[in-house]
């Protein structure tokens, strides 16, 4: 269910970054306390019972309510970052986007086999991103893995979750 608050403050901006892209621009719940609330309350509602250990950032709208939603349940933080930014040893998984080919990398050391990871980005679109980065968590053998996101894009003919849901449980707070 779309909480009318989250809805509300939810910022569109037409044709960014390029013509015909219609961007949520989750910034504009990030600035709001009530959105942060709302948002922290949902996902600690949805994973308190999980134990979950480490919460998956994907960079870098995907930090913010993983370090929020970390402090809540005592599970720690992990990056996935685009290339070349993590300055330790990395495993990398690239995947095709609309316009060429992106990579996300990770840490080696940076989950463990007794984790139980919640992987965390503001939106789901192609479900591109989240793939690559399930894969990546997947390489560590975690006990399990679990997917959230604060927007799921249905709209514009996108089924990211049909490319995740075989492999993972995938919950939203919006879907629009
Ligand atoms: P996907 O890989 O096609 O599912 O796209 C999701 C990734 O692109 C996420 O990391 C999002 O942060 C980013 N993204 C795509 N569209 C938007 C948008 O409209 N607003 C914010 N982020 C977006």
């Amino acid at each position: 269910m779309n909480n009318p608050v989250l809805l509300e403050n939810l910022r569109c901006i037409p044709d960014f970054p390029k013509k015909g892209i219609n961007f949520r621009d989750v910034t504009t719940l990030y600035k709001n306390p009530e959105c942060m609330k709302i948002m922290v309350d949902e996902m600690y509602e949805l994973y308190k019972d999980k134990g979950i250990t480490k919460i998956v950032g994907i960079e870098s709208r995907g930090f913010v309510m993983a370090a929020a939603l970390a402090t809540k349940l005592g599970a720690g933080v992990v990056l996935a970052r685009k290339p070349g930014k993590l300055p330790a040893t990395v495993i990398k998984e690239s995947f095709s986007k609309e316009y060429g080919v992106d990579t996300v990398e990770m840490h080696i050391d940076s989950i463990d086999e007794n984790d139980v990871v919640l992987i965390h980005d503001d939106l789901l679109a192609t479900g591109g991103t989240a793939k690559a980065t399930l894969k990546l968590v997947n390489h560590f053998h975690p006990k399990k893995v679990y997917m959230n996101f604060i927007i799921e894009i249905t709209d514009e003919g996108l089924h990211g979750r049909d490319c995740l849901e075989k492999d993972v449980e995938v919950t939203t707070l919006m879907v629009i």
